[in-house]
Order: C-alpha cells, then sequence, then structure tokens
C-alpha cells in the first residue's frame, strides 16, 4: 500500500493543482494536510506580525473551505499546528508515509523550510517531491534560465508572449482514497495568537477564503457582469468591487489558479469578444509571474534595503513616529491618508492607492523601504511574499525599475483619481 501526503500550503485547491493529481496517480492513499506553521504568527524584526488578523481569518476560511471539497471526494484535511518540519514526520511515521507532495517555493523562508522538512523525511527514508504550480507559465517552459530573465519586465513579457506558451490546466480529481480522516478542527485566532477583527462596512469587497468562493469571484467578474471588458479603463479605480478583479486575495492563498482564469478568459472572449481589457487581465498576472520569477532569482537580496541592485539608498534615521502616522493615516495628505485608512480597517488598498503611499514612504519621509513592506506583509489579505517585496523594492528604486526614483506626485495622483475627492470623502469621513 503507497501512502502519501500532499502538503497543501499557498496551493489550497483542487482545480488545476499538479501536486494533487500526480499524488493520487503515483499512490494508493493520499492523507491531505495543512499546517499552521508557527512561524508565519510570529512577529518580524520590524516589529509587525507576520500575518495579522485580516489575513488570518482569510486562512481560516480557505482550510474550512479545502476540507469540505476534499470530503466531498472522500478524503478531508488533516490539520496541524507548529513548525512542519516537525509535525509532518510524525504523520509519515504513524500513517506509513513514502512521499511527501508540496508546492515549489521561491522565497528565502519558504526555502528553508522545506529544507529542513526534506532533511527530517530523509531519516526517516521518504521521498519529498514538489512542483511548481502557482504561475501562469511554468518555470521550466520560459525561454531563458531562471539567471537570465531579463531585469526589465517589457523585455521578460515581450520574449515570453512570443516564445513561451501556457500548459493546460489539471482536471480536479473526481475522488480521492484516503485513510478516515476525522472532522477538522480548526485553530482559533487566539490560539494563532490574534483576535478576531470586524472589516469595516465601506470596504471594497468581502474576501471570504476558499475556492468556492474564489470560482464565485471569477464568475461574477467575467459572465456575470462582463466588469473585464472594461477593466484596462476602470483599473485604477479607488471604490466598489468591480473596477478590478480582486482576484489577488484567492491567487495568493492559491485558491484561484492563474492558468484557470486564463482559459476561462479565453472562453470569455470567444463568446463576448477580446479586446485590450481582457488581454490587460494577462499582462498583469504576467507581472504577478514576473515577481516570482525575479524571487527566484535573486532570492533574500529582495528583503535587503539595497534590494537587487546592492545599490546603497540614502534613507532618514528611523522614525517611529513618522512611520506610525502614515500607518494610522496621519500623515496630513489626504490622499495617503485615505489609503492607510482603508489599509487599517479592511486589509486591502488599490494599486493606484499602494503605489502612492509606498512612493511617499520611501520618496518623500525618506523611510527605510522594508518597513512599508512589512506593515503590508502584517496588514494585506492578499499578501505574496514576490509581489509584496518586489514591489516595494521597485518603488524604492532597488528593484525592476529601469527608470529608478519613480517619484509619484501625490497631489497631482490624487488630482488625477481622485478629483471630485469621493475616495477621500468616503474614508475621512468622522
Ligand atoms: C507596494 C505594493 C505592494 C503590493 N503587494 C502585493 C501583495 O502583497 N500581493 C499581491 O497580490 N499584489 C500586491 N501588489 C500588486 C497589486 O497592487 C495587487 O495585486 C492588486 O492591487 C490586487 O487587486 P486586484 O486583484 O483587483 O488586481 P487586478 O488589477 O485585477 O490585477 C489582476 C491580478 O494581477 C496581479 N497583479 C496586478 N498588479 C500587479 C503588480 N503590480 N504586481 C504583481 N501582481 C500584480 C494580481 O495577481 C492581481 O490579482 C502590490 C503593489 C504595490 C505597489
Amino acid at each position: 500500500m503507497k501512502n502519501a501526503i500532499v502538503w497543501f500550503k499557498t496551493d489550497l485547491r483542487l482545480h488545476d493543482n499538479e501536486t494533487l493529481v500526480k499524488a493520487i496517480a503515483q499512490n494508493d492513499q493520499i492523507i491531505p494536510v495543512y499546517c499552521f506553521d508557527d512561524a508565519h504568527f510570529e512577529e518580524t524584526s520590524y516589529g509587525f506580525k507576520k500575518t495579522g488578523n485580516f489575513r488570518a481569518q482569510f486562512i481560516l476560511e480557505a482550510v474550512a473551505d479545502l476540507d469540505k471539497n476534499l470530503r466531498e471526494l472522500g478524503s478531508g484535511l488533516i490539520v496541524l499546528k507548529g513548525k512542519p518540519e516537525v509535525e509532518i514526520p510524525k504523520l509519515v511515521s504513524l500513517h506509513k508515509v513514502n512521499k511527501v507532495y508540496a508546492k515549489r517555493e521561491v522565497a528565502y523562508e519558504e526555502k528553508q523550510t522545506d529544507a529542513q522538512l526534506q532533511a527530517e523525511l530523509f531519516k526517516v527514508k521518504c521521498e519529498f517531491e514538489t512542483f511548481s504550480t502557482s504561475t501562469l507559465y511554468h518555470a521550466q517552459d520560459l525561454p531563458f534560465s531562471i539567471k537570465d530573465i531579463p531585469d526589465v519586465f517589457s523585455n521578460f513579457r515581450k520574449k515570453v508572449e512570443k516564445d513561451s506558451s501556457i500548459r493546460t490546466v489539471f482536471d480536479r480529481p473526481q475522488s480521492i482514497k484516503s485513510p478516515e480522516i476525522p472532522a477538522v478542527v480548526l485553530p482559533t485566532l487566539e490560539e494563532l495568537g490574534l483576535s478576531f477583527s470586524k472589516i469595516d462596512k465601506r470596504a471594497a469587497i468581502t474576501f471570504v477564503g476558499g475556492e468556492t468562493v474564489a470560482m464565485q469571484r471569477m464568475n461574477h467578474y467575467f459572465a456575470e457582469t462582463k466588469a473585464i471588458s472594461k477593466y484596462k479603463e476602470t483599473r485604477n479605480g479607488l471604490i466598489g468591487a468591480d473596477y478590478s478583479s480582486k482576484f489577488s486575495a484567492w491567487l495568493s492563498l492559491g485558491c484561484l489558479s492563474p492558468k484557470e482564469i486564463y482559459f476561462e478568459l479565453k472562453k470569455y472572449e470567444l463568446q463576448f469578444g477580446a479586446n485590450e481589457s481582457t488581454y490587460w487581465l494577462v499582462f498583469e498576472l504576467l507581472w504577478r509571474d514576473y515577481f516570482r520569477f525575479m524571487m527566484k532569482k535573486y532570492s533574500n537580496k529582495f528583503f535587503q534595503q539595497s534590494g537587487i541592485q546592492d545599490k546603497g539608498i540614502t534613507v532618514n534615521k528611523h522614525n517611529i513616529k513618522q512611520l506610525e502616522q502614515w500607518i494610522n493615516g496621519e500623515t496630513g495628505v489626504d490622499f495617503v491618508d485615505a489609503n492607510m485608512i482603508e489599509l487599517k480597517l479592511t486589509g486591502f488598498m488599490s494599486n493606484r492607492g499602494r503605489q502612492n503611499v509606498a512612493s511617499y514612504l520611501c520618496n518623500d519621509l525618506r523611510l527605510d523601504w522594508r518597513y512599508g513592506a512589512a506593515y503590508f506583509e502584517q496588514q494585506l489579505i492578499d499578501y505574496d511574499v514576490s509581489s509584496n517585496w518586489g514591489n516595494w523594492a521597485y518603488l524604492a528604486g532597488v528593484g525592476n525599475d529601469p527608470r529608478g526614483n519613480r517619484y509619484f506626485n501625490i497631489d497631482k495622483q490624487a488630482n488625477d483619481y481622485d478629483r471630485d475627492k469621493s475616495y477621500r470623502k468616503l474614508w475621512l469621513a468622522e
């Protein structure tokens, strides 16, 4: 009897999940596992939680949904809490597991955890195999080796669009054979060192974790409302659910696969027509891919002040008061403040807002950009290690921006994107 563990991490879905499909094909029984990793709930050296209340709630919902969907196929999810490299080997011994299947990581800490787990598994003669499941283009299909990926996005994009193609999606399994898996018991927010925060009712969208709601959202944004057909014109919006796709939170936990989005979009284009907007969503998904490949290329440089350019930058002495004013939306610059309040009270901020508040921290306050990135890491529901640190490094002038020193004139931006001040009124109202 061949038993395998499928270790779910940020791939909390049954559709287009190569890890799961391969494990089912190669084994008699599958034991799906999720581990609430203690390291993800610690405080970072910047003084913020690695995971804040909003995202933790979203993760709990996504894990519960995965368990429900697995049970419909005859399986279920074992939920652990602790260090994966300690907890997973215990399960391996208990169930006589031959192999652990998991998603491949690119970021430094995640890779360390995998390496530690692999070393522990080796001691009990258990194999460990990982699969690249989070990008639109598979790393192996890129027209360059990772080390040769251009550091300028448009050079990367043009060559990829010309010389590479997107693999088809993996079908959702029809059934899964598993040993009996007891009813799932999720940790409480308090057990994770957090507490419940009610999301402000002005939030652009209610994010509910899990593949089920992710699919509903995709259907809403595509066929139901056809909002996708206007995406290019609306994507710089600030208010409401449909100015942009809002896929980010589900993408970050892998509740939604970018390939699934792509092929759904192709179907949509056949039925309702392709235009610049439908293309632009794929363009943005390529940015997401790019930051992930860049993380693979430059690893922990993305977490250093000098970034991938090894460039010394001048920042002011750490100023906790200014940092707190930025966090709390009390800088006195109304457009920055409105955006920071939205983030604080909802766990989300538009892309336009993110660019402005990041530029303000880097260029106007001239603080160490990593404090901003670390606060976003705590606060964002859609936090994704590569997209977050990659975008921050970009705006700090130490990442993939060929122009360097990208400065946002906040007054002009506020005037261009919030001319009638409705966004600022929404968030700055008493
Ligand atoms: C300082 C800063 C920090 C950011 N941190 C994150 C983060 O932690 N997680 C995250 O998912 N995105 C991050 N972004 C990118 C972007 O702001 C969000 O992906 C987007 O606002 C999410 O809303 P949406 O899904 O409606 O996006 P849409 O406009 O609908 O875009 C569709 C998808 O394309 C991808 N995408 C779009 N823009 C970018 C981009 N600039 N970089 C990478 N991917 C992109 C996302 O997966 C997004 O869901 C950050 C941007 C900045 C400037």
